[in-house]
């Protein structure tokens, strides 16, 4: 399977990010053996889109409803209009803001409905606990009925911005008992990734990809980690 990296710029970039996202596009056209995909702050997607058109942008979020008395909240359709192709789902810092699996499981509906691909994320709190239980609990609850083929991203958050990673045999196991419940997913792993880790995850973690937060905000670091899986 092609390996699929994307970045998560989570609340960083405004215009001045542009040079970046278009390099950032340049890497991508040049590397055609892996797909990549950039995941926005909402305010830059329009901007982005228009500045790489070849690049895939995706949002971070998105309300379960079309349209209506929500302030402050983006729906899936106005990320679909904006120029955004995808969207991450279900983020631990979105479920530490107090979304749960049920809502979760309402916007992958309306993200798929609107025609955005989805990024599902899981991942235990705790280091070394029932991490499989924990995930597997986290997945059944989070999609819903009928979720069309999805991208899962196994991001555990005792891991993320730490500068930590899990053996990628951990991973692995994880892996593929996400593979049991969702057998058509693209699998991604996420937390503190670098160009130093990115190939062994992928090699040994029985994953398909790498979700990237903080090295993904430089076009160097990104295109590495590209490289390290190409
Ligand atoms: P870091 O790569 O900064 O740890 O972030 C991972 C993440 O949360 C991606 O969604």
């Amino acid at each position: 399977m092609t390996p699929y990296v994307v970045g998560n710029w989570k609340m960083h970039g405004q215009g001045a990010s542009l040079p970046t996202i278009s390099a950032i596009a340049d890497a991508a056209a040049e590397t055609p053996h892996v797909d990549i995909a950039l995941c926005l702050p909402a305010t830059l997607i329009h901007r982005a889109a228009a500045a790489a058109p070849t690049l895939a942008i995706g949002g971070q979020d998105c309300h379960a409803e079309t349209e209506g008395a929500h302030t402050g909240a983006v729906s899936a359709a106005m990320l679909r209009d904006a120029g955004a192709s995808l969207v991450i789902l279900g983020h631990s810092e979105c479920r530490a803001a107090g979304d749960t699996d049920a809502q979760i499981a309402r916007k992958i509906t309306a993200a798929q409905a609107a025609g955005l691909d989805v990024i599902l994320c899981v991942g235990e709190t705790d280091r070394g606990g029932d991490t499989t239980d924990v995930v597997v609990a986290q997945l059944r609850a989070s999609l819903p009925p009928g979720a069309g083929s999805l991208t899962i991203a196994y991001e555990p958050v005792w891991a993320i911005g730490q500068g930590i990673t899990p053996a990628p045999r951990d991973v692995a196991t994880i892996a593929a008992a996400v593979r049991r419940e969702a057998s058509d997913a693209r699998i991604l792993y996420g937390g503190s990734i670098t160009a130093d880790t990115a190939a062994a995850m992928v090699d040994h973690g029985n994953v398909d990809g790498l979700l990237v937060g903080k090295a993904s905000l430089s076009a160097d670091s990104f295109t590495a980690i590209v490289e390290a899986v190409n």
